[in-house]
């Protein structure tokens, strides 16, 4: 009989070990309470990246004055943004349900909990339940913005940023609390469209924990946009009032504005799963997972955000990956382990950031030798014909071997330029293989070669 595996949550985790799964010879049935793509689709990585792909055309033409252009003034309709941004998500949602029909996943619409170690119900929007035997479970329901005691969200001044694609009108100054990825992106997001932004930012740098003099060309970049930085600041309540909100700071400071937006992190989705009649542990909410992603309970698996790890729908569409091939018992083959400190991560600001492997401060921390080479981008061909040469390559890795360690790269285009760092890191290339690649001419990646000389 086939292996019977049922997948609670229909996000980039639980969609992966499904297709995955099926295509491996398993019987799978996927619940799914709101949306076949999840909240990465619905409303986390896509609307937030259609906002910033509009934010970034208007700030592109605004700085193309040197370009050539005599009119660089654009205007912004938000209902067409958001007709957009519909469209955009209607069309990935078809696509993945039609990829997950084919191969055969059973899809039920409805919330999903485990009523034993081998059996999960799932209750329609009906109220209908059905019960299901299970070999083995993925509990993949991901989680929601963190919401503190002392701000109440409205959808309307209050703002989390599910209220944000976009928000009911375009704030006139948006005050955005938390200076982490999703906080700057939001940032970059409406300071293009127009909106006057502070951003308060706990400590004395931006993007806190990651590469400074990225971070150092992101601040100047929000400087140069009008963009006030309350640094070494905490939020600790906010008042509203008619059209103006007032964000209080544990400093006595107090940031004014039309809107204020919450971008402090996330909370995981488990209440509910049934956690306690399956015998399975949480850590706050959050299943801790060993390197095949099982909980302590052997065939009950997490993943995504509800497994802790890095909340990203890259990894976890790879856990669910790694975990359909575990179910299929894959593992005892050649089988390598999801290795979270390879992961490629960007940030979608202007210029974008993207880092992957070992950080250099990190290297410096444990005392590890290392060769880091940077080059501008100010240097680049390519660079100064895009009218855009900020930011930088830089490659680190390891001075006997050569094998390249990571990198980071600040600059446009810097998400799909990490790929080629991300390879190496994964591949243990050397930095010779990239300078020996044979590049196009003139291209961003040319900078890679350079850096990697
Ligand atoms: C603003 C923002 C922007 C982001 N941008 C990016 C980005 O650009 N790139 C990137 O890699 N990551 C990004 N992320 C992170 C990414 O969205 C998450 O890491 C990813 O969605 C996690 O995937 P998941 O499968 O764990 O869960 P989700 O995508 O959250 O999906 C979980 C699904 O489970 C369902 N569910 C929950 N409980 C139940 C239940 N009991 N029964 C049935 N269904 C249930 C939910 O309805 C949901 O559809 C962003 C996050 C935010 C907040």
């Amino acid at each position: 009989m086939a292996v019977r595996f049922v997948i609670i949550g229909g996000g980039p985790a639980g969609t992966q070990a499904a297709t995955t799964a099926a295509r491996l010879g398993a019987n799978v049935t996927l619940i799914e309470r709101d949306v076949i793509g999840g909240a990465a689709n619905l409303w986390d990585c896509i609307p937030s990246k259609a906002m910033i792909a509009t934010g970034g055309a208007m700030s592109f033409t605004r700085r193309s004055e040197g370009m050539g252009l005599n009119d660089t003034t654009v205007g912004l309709d938000l209902d067409a943004v958001k007709v957009r941004i519909n469209a955009i998500e209607g069309h990935l949602n078809e696509r993945l349900i039609e990829l997950l029909e084919s191969q055969g996943v059973r899809i039920i619409r409805g919330t999903g909990r485990l009523t034993g170690e081998h059996t999960v119900v799932a209750t329609s929007g009906d109220g209908t339940e059905e019960e299901l035997h299970a070999d083995a479970v993925l509990l993949a329901t991901g989680s929601r913005p963190r919401v503190p005691d002392w701000a109440e969200p409205d959808g309307h001044r209050i703002l989390t940023t599910r209220d944000a694609y976009p928000p009911p009108e375009l704030p006139e100054h948006l005050v955005v609390i938390g200076s982490g990825v999703t906080g700057v992106e939001f940032v970059h997001m409406f300071s293009s469209f127009g909106s006057k932004v502070t951003l308060i930012v706990s400590r004395q740098q931006v993007l806190p924990g990651r590469d400074t003099d990225a971070a150092a060309v992101l601040e100047e970049d929000f400087l140069a946009r009008g963009v006030v930085l309350l640094k070494g600041a905490r939020a600790t309540s906010i008042d509203c009032d008619g059209a103006t909100v007032a964000v209080h700071c544990d400093d006595g400071r107090v940031a004014k504005g039309t809107h204020a937006l919450l971008a402090i992190g996330a909370i995981p989705n488990s209440e509910g799963l049934g956690l306690e009649p399956a015998g399975v542990q949480d850590d706050g909410g959050y299943i801790p997972i060993n390197h095949h992603c099982q909980s302590n309970v052997r065939h009950i698996y997490a993943a995504g955000d509800l497994s802790g790890k890095l909340p990203l729908a890259s990894v976890a569409a790879m856990q669910g990956r790694k975990i359909a091939e575990h179910v299929m018992g894959l593992h005892t083959r050649e089988h390598r382990h999801l290795d979270y400190d390879k992961a490629a991560q960007a940030i979608f600001t202007e210029p974008e950031i993207a880092e992957v492997g070992m950080p250099e401060a990190e290297a410096f921390a444990v005392g590890r030798k290392i060769r880091v080479t940077k080059v501008p981008f100010s240097a680049s061909a390519k660079a100064l014909i895009n009218n855009d040469p900020r930011g930088f390559v830089k490659i680190v890795s390891d001075p006997a071997t050569g094998v390249v360690l990571g990198g980071s790269i600040v600059g446009r285009h810097a998400a799909e330029l990490i790929s080629v760092i991300a390879l190496a890191v994964t591949a243990g290339l050397r930095v010779s293989d990239i300078v020996e690649s044979l590049l196009v001419h003139p291209t961003l990646a040319e900078a890679l070669a350079e850096a990697a000389e």
